[in-house]
């Protein structure tokens, strides 16, 4: 028996006095955290919610994530997570995808109304019967969409027995666009949470007292499973920061004394431009620092190990493996520009788009991933799943080499490859060359229509502060420096680049 809440009860049992989380000036130690999940899931079992029902959760990184997350999942059902930048519709549409019975949303602020929106993608979702605020006002009791979480919870015990789950039971539906097409529901099982969080533990250097900053969302399977899951089966202290800023970001973790850091290249990138600018100043209790979710670029890692003295560690993965598949691991040398090797019962290969074996002479293939980590499925799409899992195996869409050592090096990802007069290129190696010129703080690379060529390379670049290289000259040294199908023949400076609430560029965009 199994269930993913385990990772807060058993640090809750152990160091009931422990902080667990900080917001603000709130600082919130384990039994209270646990506690307060354990009213949560009172709530929803006295709503006829429980094993097997979905809930949804629209929430930033606030500390009513942990007491909602863990809540559902000790009454034994599945949370879905929502993404908080969702409009009205989006959210109705994730409601009913999910066929969630139950649905806890944040008041929202002025300039998030998630509130306003998740009422009315309430009132639009067919299938939804419970909705619970949680105000923006700490314990308020009423709020203006509705029923709020301290009104629910009022007289609710602050005891529960948690729901013995099936390790196979669905512990989290996150909600992803895959390689293709319209949201899909990843179904992660208790099983693969536990497991990636577990690992992902493992992988850090531990301290006698650890901190983490957790910025990345938590709503997204990258914090979720690396900062939150991890953290608190490791009983660190979460310091959490609903809206990632650079300076501030730096500021908090020398209050706090943060040891660890995970976050997007992105990120990194804004640290290491507001310490270079002289916006901010690294911090000094930083031991470990982990990147994913999209390539690091080798720039920045580099910089960033000279200037934070602190070396990041890359890994990879996606919603659909819980999300960790790959890092580079401690006791192994770190490759730079590498995702690393395989987890712990975690297998990697190169495949083509038949499913063959792509060999290590044959270069560059997909990278297919099978272990405890792969999702069950997507939730009511067996069409989907069946097009991406094969045998165990879950084709990511990703494009990757192997070196001689098994470390695997994204290429890029299928779907952002350019096909330039029947050519092919991957933006990422236009990226990292652009990077090495002084001018380029940070570059986007996309294929932008072209009439004779299909395709035409386009680099969109924030320049580094004070340089007055123009476009036309960036164009004219990557003409020296890269072959002639590649070089981008259009470059294009901009003051910032769109991303997504988790921090990656928003390539679909920028094309
Ligand atoms: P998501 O499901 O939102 O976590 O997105 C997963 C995608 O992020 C993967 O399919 C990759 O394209 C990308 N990704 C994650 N980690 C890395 C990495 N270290 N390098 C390059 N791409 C990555």
């Amino acid at each position: 028996m199994l269930n993913l809440a385990v990772v807060l009860e058993d640090s809750a049992r152990d160091t009931p006095d422990a902080t667990a989380v900080v917001f603000g000036d709130l600082r919130l130690p384990y039994s209270l955290v646990n506690t307060i999940a354990n009213q949560v899931a009172n709530l929803l079992a006295a709503r006829g919610v429980g094993r097997g029902d979905k809930v949804a959760l629209a929430c930033p990184n606030l500390p009513y994530f942990p007491f909602v997350y863990y809540g559902i999942l000790k009454a034994g059902a599945t949370v879905v997570p929502l993404n908080v930048l969702l409009q009205a519709r989006e959210i109705a549409y994730h409601l009913d995808d999910s066929d969630a019975k139950a649905f806890f949303c944040f008041e929202g602020t002025p300039e998030l109304p998630l509130g306003e929106r998740g009422r009315a993608g309430f009132a639009e979702a067919g299938r939804a019967e419970h909705f619970v605020v949680l105000p923006a006002t700490p314990f308020a009791t009423e709020s203006a969409y509705g029923e709020t979480l301290w009104a629910a919870l009022d007289g609710m015990p602050g005891e529960f027995e948690t729901v013995q789950t099936s390790p196979e039971d669905t512990a989290v539906i996150l909600y992803t666009s895959g390689t293709t097409g319209q949201p899909k529901g990843a179904e992660l099982s208790h099983q693969n949470m536990v497991m990636n969080a577990v690992i992902s533990d493992e992988m850090f250097r531990r301290q006698d007292r650890n901190a983490y900053l957790v910025a990345l969302p938590l709503f997204h399977s990258f914090g979720q499973t690396v900062l939150m899951n991890a953290g608190f089966r490791r009983r660190a202290t979460l310091v959490l920061m609903p809206r990632f800023e650079p300076a501030g970001a730096l500021a908090l973790m020398e209050q706090e004394e943060v040891t660890l850091f995970a976050g997007v290249p992105t990120m990194y990138w804004a640290m290491l431009t507001a310490v270079r600018t002289g916006a901010a100043a690294a911090p000094s209790s930083l031991v470990t620092a982990a990147s994913g979710g999209s390539a690091l670029p080798v720039e920045v890692l580099k910089d960033f190990s000279a200037t934070f003295g602190v070396d990041i560690l890359e890994g990879y993965g996606l919603s659909e493996t819980s999300p960790v598949a790959s890092f580079n691991q401690p006791g192994r040398p770190a490759k730079a520009g590498s995702i690393g090797t395989p987890v712990w019962g975690v297998e990697m290969k190169l495949v083509d788009p038949e499913w063959n074996t792509v060999g290590d002479a044959d270069g560059i293939g997909e990278i297919a991933v099978r272990g405890h980590n792969i999702m069950k499925g997507y939730h009511n799409r067996p069409e989907a799943t069946a097009e991406v899992m094969r045998d165990g195996w879950f084709r990511t869409g990703d494009m990757a080499r192997r070196d001689e050592d098994g470390y695997y090096f994204i290429v890029d990802r299928a779907k952002d490859m350019i096909i330039r007069g029947g050519f092919n290129v991957y933006p990422r190696e236009i990226e990292e060359v652009l990077m090495t010129h002084p001018a380029v703080s940070l570059a986007a690379v996309v294929g932008v229509p072209h009439e004779s060529h299909g395709e035409e390379v386009k680099a969109y670049v924030i320049r580094t502060p004070g340089d007055t290289t123009t476009e036309e000259e960036l164009v004219a040294w990557s003409r020296e420096t890269m072959a002639a199908y590649k070089y981008p023949r259009i470059v294009e400076f901009r003051e910032s680049l769109p991303m997504t609430a988790t921090g990656k560029i928003l390539k679909r965009e920028l094309r």
